[in-house]
C-alpha cells in the first residue's frame, strides 16, 4: 500500500512515528494496541524540492498508526537535511579559500567534523558546488 504524505501531515506525525524499539526492529508492535504491525510503504515529499523519498514503514491494522524503524527514520532525516542544503535554509559555514598557486585550501575545524584523522571524498554537484564526505582514515 502506498500513500502520499504532505509536509503538514509529517510535522505532526514525525514526532510520534519513531518507535521505541525502532533501531533493531524487523517486527514491531503498536504502542497503543499491542498488535503486530505489517509492513507498508510511504512516499514522503521533500519540502522545497520536487523530490520524494520512498520509505518502508510499519502500519497498525487496528488503529492505522504508522511507524518508521531507525534506519528509515535516518533516511528521512538525511533527506530533510539535503532539502535544507538545496534550499540553503540549513546551517551554512563560510570559510575563506586560500590559494597556493594551484590549489584552493578550505579549513574545516576538527571539532566540526569530530575527528582529526580523516580523508575527504569530494563529490561535484556543479562547478562551484561540492558534497564533501569525511571518513575516518585507516592507518
Ligand atoms: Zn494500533
Amino acid at each position: 500500500m502506498q500513500k502520499k504524505l504532505k509536509l503538514e501531515d509529517l510535522e505532526e506525525e514525525i514526532k510520534v512515528t519513531i518507535h521505541k524499539k525502532a533501531f533493531e526492529a524487523k517486527k514491531l508492535h503498536c504502542n497503543i494496541c499491542d498488535k503486530e504491525m505489517t509492513k507498508s510503504y510511504i512516499d514522503v515529499d521533500i519540502p522545497e524540492t520536487s523530490l520524494s523519498i520512498h520509505l518502508e514503514a510499519f502500519r497498525c491494522q487496528e488503529c492505522g498508526k504508522e511507524y518508521l524503524n531507525g534506519e528509515q527514520a535516518k533516511k528521512l532525516d538525511r533527506a530533510f537535511a539535503l532539502s535544507n542544503v538545496i534550499s540553503r535554509k540549513g546551517v551554512i559555514y563560510e570559510r575563506a579559500g586560500n590559494f597556493d598557486g594551484s590549489n584552493v585550501f578550505v579549513r574545516f575545524p576538527a571539532q566540526m567534523i569530530k575527528s582529526k584523522n580523516v580523508r575527504a571524498e569530494i563529490m561535484p554537484i556543479s562547478s562551484s558546488e561540492f558534497f564533501v564526505h569525511f571518513k575516518k582514515q585507516k592507518n
